[in-house]
């Protein structure tokens, strides 16, 4: 996380953006109540012995925004600057995503303030094992299912599940998706939200009338999210000009540029688990490194911001070159309000968070499925029906966006709120 985007709280944006669209449908006060805060939200203590001997005391959150259209769903964060109102916001924003892809799934986040760059194997496990501990009796597979997000991998998802069926004594893979296939995860899961990336790309592409393989790309994070957003990009003929990271050394982001169009397998054989790229065999491999926001400068046809939240703001948006007709929103919440106004303005393309990330929880509903079906689909057949339900989602919100000239945000959002307001009155709680 940069300094500057730490001067935006997230769950502010988040709340802004719901009141707008509220106004919008003129939502009735009893429901904007319910929907603007969470419905329920933990805020607890880990204490993890270290190897040290020495004991340290972890800060951590699950917050439930809204479980009226089923189970809660949302991913756990490893982060040194996690704060509960990112957590609130992150929460926020999957109940939309959700809703958007027409899952029966409600919307939640956790998080722990950690950087598991500097905790060793066994004091990450402690973490994860205390992490479920203290909300054990708050989650399970038809209460709230959590999943990986940043910095957390399917090695945290499989101490949580051992811990999570430890304490109640029974097997329970689906209080957990993101687990190797090897413990009842899907095939596809880790190229979810990526390739879901690129599959609304590709129909944003069809319906502008260019051909993918004549469009090129900058991407900001070298992550899950990235790399395979790059990948599938790479497939359907799109060239990605450069990438950006955190340098864990350095405290600061870089970005990497070819301009030939950098090669996914050449960057991936030198970047760690965190999506960080080595800069001086980067540099060997003869790419240029540029300060981090480079990025979003570059003369290219897309931006993928696929790295953190708020880094697309006030004072860069301009910077952002005005060939650029598309932004799919890798990331969750990496616009904010007045960068989202400026773009909006300029006319630009923009493939909402909630629309274009939601591969990862559409494919997480999948594992969910599987785990409690215990019969586990083929890796096409995953993508195929990520493919489907990701193209029918953006269809819909396209549709609504050209038939009332609204931007896609706001036509993603009309839909997915209308879709929990209605839950919500189905159940008669406003
Ligand atoms: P990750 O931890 O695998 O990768 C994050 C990447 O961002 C790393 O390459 C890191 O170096 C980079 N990064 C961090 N700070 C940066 C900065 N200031 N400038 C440039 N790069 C920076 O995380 P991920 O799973 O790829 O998630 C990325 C984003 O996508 C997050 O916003 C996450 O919430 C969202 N998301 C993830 C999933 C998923 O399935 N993993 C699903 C939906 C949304």
């Amino acid at each position: 996380m940069t300094n500057k985007n730490k001067a935006y709280n997230s769950f502010t944006v988040a709340q802004s953006q719901f009141d707008r669209v509220a106004d919008m449908i003129e939502l009735d006060g009893a429901s904007r109540e319910l929907l603007r805060d969470p419905l329920r939200e933990y805020s607890f203590a880990i204490p993890v012995r270290m190897d040290s001997g020495t004991v340290q005391v972890f800060r951590a959150f699950r917050v439930q925004h809204n479980d009226a259209r089923g189970p809660s769903k949302g991913g756990i964060r490893f982060h040194p600057l996690e704060t509960q109102d990112t957590v609130r916001a992150l929460a926020m924003w999957m109940t939309w995503k959700c809703a958007t892809l027409d899952i029966p799934l409600g919307g939640a986040k956790g998080g722990v303030v950690c950087d598991p760059h500097n905790l060793s194997q066994r004091e990450q496990e402690q973490v994860c094992r205390g992490w479920v501990r203290q909300v054990v009796k708050n989650v399970g597979p038809s209460i709230d299912v959590p999943a990986p997000d940043v910095m957390t991998s399917a090695q945290h998802m499989t101490w949580m599940l051992d811990e999570f069926e430890t304490i109640s004594g029974s097997k329970a893979p689906g209080f957990i998706t993101g687990k190797p296939v090897s413990m009842g995860g899907s095939l596809g899961r880790t190229e979810a939200t990526g390739y879901g990336v690129v599959f609304t790309m590709r129909e944003a592409l069809r319906e502008m009338g260019v051909r993918p393989d004549k469009t090129t790309a900058s991407v900001q994070g070298f992550g899950n999210v990235a790399q395979h957003a790059i990948e599938l990009y790479d497939q359907i003929g799109g060239r990605v000009l450069c990438v950006s990271c955190w340098d864990q050394q350095d405290q600061t982001s870089y970005a990497y540029r070819k301009p030939e169009g950098i090669r996914l397998d050449e960057l991936r054989s030198i970047s760690d688990r965190f999506g960080g790229i080595d800069k001086e065999k980067a540099a060997s491999l003869g790419y240029e490194r540029l300060p981090g926001e480079a990025w979003l400068e570059q003369e290219v046809d897309i931006l993928i911001p696929a790295a953190l939240e708020n880094e697309i703001r006030a004072d860069n948006v301009e910077r952002i070159h005005g060939g650029v007709k598309i932004i799919a929103e890798g990331a969750n919440g990496p616009t904010t309000p007045e960068a989202d106004l400026v773009l909006r303005e300029r006319g630009t393309f923009v493939i909402p968070d909630l629309l274009a990330n939601a591969g990862g929880v559409t494919c997480s509903y999948f594992e969910q499925v599987q785990s409690n079906m215990n019969y586990y689909w083929e890796k096409d057949e995953v993508l195929g029906k990520l493919d489907v339900k990701m193209t029918h989602a953006f269809l819909g919100v396209s549709r609504l966006a050209k038939q009332r000239n609204l931007y896609m945000r706001d036509a993603a959002y009309i839909i997915a709120i209308s879709r929990v307001v209605q839950a919500c009155h189905d159940r008669g709680w406003v």
